[in-house]
């Protein structure tokens, strides 16, 4: 990678990209073929611990009971576990939101593999991405939002991603950033702590039987979603 300028680096040669549509649709499959169903558009609204299971009603009024309840509603997994009547609430995090932003690069990237500087406090630092059609992508930053729906990207924040690049690609152009898209992490570590790791509880941790929280699941959830349902599976064995 000529065009990188760094003191030293470490080449991983297995580090890639998967088209994560195509992973979501494989294990669709995977759970129709199973016998499972996947419901879109039902939001969870109440839940409780009840004798004969978890009872639950969704945003059209549809009520039913579950055996088994695993809360991986991401950003809101806090929100549906503090909703979860007779759920011991000490248990419950608060929920922190740090929004990263992405900026695509206009024009062609010297770079043929994804370039990682050395992560930062709450992220891993703005890295390169080359994603599935070749484009190349700067991001996420560390935005700390109020809310979870706030997805704008500020063009404002170019400034800083420039300084930040321009540290292990001196050669990017000046205007050469377009704002991209962004998401949110759902932290349960606020601005200034210590960034927390998963926190996936089980009735060993909670007390309550059937029942699995997966709270602060942001990166590398995806990549470890496998390990995560293998580990979630165990501990409803
Ligand atoms: C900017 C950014 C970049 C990332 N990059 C990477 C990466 O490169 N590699 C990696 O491994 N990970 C990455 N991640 C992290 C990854 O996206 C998450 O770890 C992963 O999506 C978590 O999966 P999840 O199923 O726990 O939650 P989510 O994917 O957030 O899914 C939660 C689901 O629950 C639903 N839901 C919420 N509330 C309710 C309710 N009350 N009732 C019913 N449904 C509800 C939501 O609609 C949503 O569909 C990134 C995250 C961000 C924000």
């Amino acid at each position: 990678e000529p065009a990188l300028q760094c003191a030293a680096a470490l080449h991983s040669p297995s580090t890639g990209i998967i088209d994560s549509h195509a992973l979501m649709l494989a294990l669709q499959g995977d759970l129709e073929n199973a016998g499972g169903m996947v419901v879109c558009h039902a939001e969870v609204q109440e839940a409780a611990i009840r004798p004969g299971g978890v009872w639950l009603r969704t945003a059209d009024g549809t009520e039913l009971t579950a055996r088994t309840l695993v809360n991986a509603a991401g950003l809101h997994a806090p929100l549906l576990a503090a909703r979860l009547q007779g759920f011991p609430q000490q248990f419950v995090p608060q929920a922190f939101y740090a929004k990263g932003n992405y900026f695509t690069l206009s024009g062609r990237v010297p770079f043929s593999r994804l370039i990682y500087p050395v992560p930062e406090a709450a992220g891993l630092g703005v890295h390169l991405t080359l994603d599935m059609g070749g484009q190349a992508k700067f991001g996420p930053d560390v935005q700390w939002v109020e809310s979870p729906g706030d997805l704008q990207v500020d063009p404002v924040r170019a400034d800083a991603f420039y300084a930040e690049i321009r540290r292990y690609w001196p050669g990017l152009a000046d205007g050469a950033l377009v704002p991209g898209y962004a998401g949110i992490r759902p932290k349960i570590s606020g601005p200034g702590e210590a960034a927390a790791d998963f926190e996936i509880q089980g009735p060993q941790t909670h007390g309550v039987a059937g029942v699995v929280q997966l709270l602060g699941i942001e990166s590398p959830g995806l990549t470890s979603c496998l390990a995560i349902g293998a580990h979630v599976a165990q501990l409803l064995a």
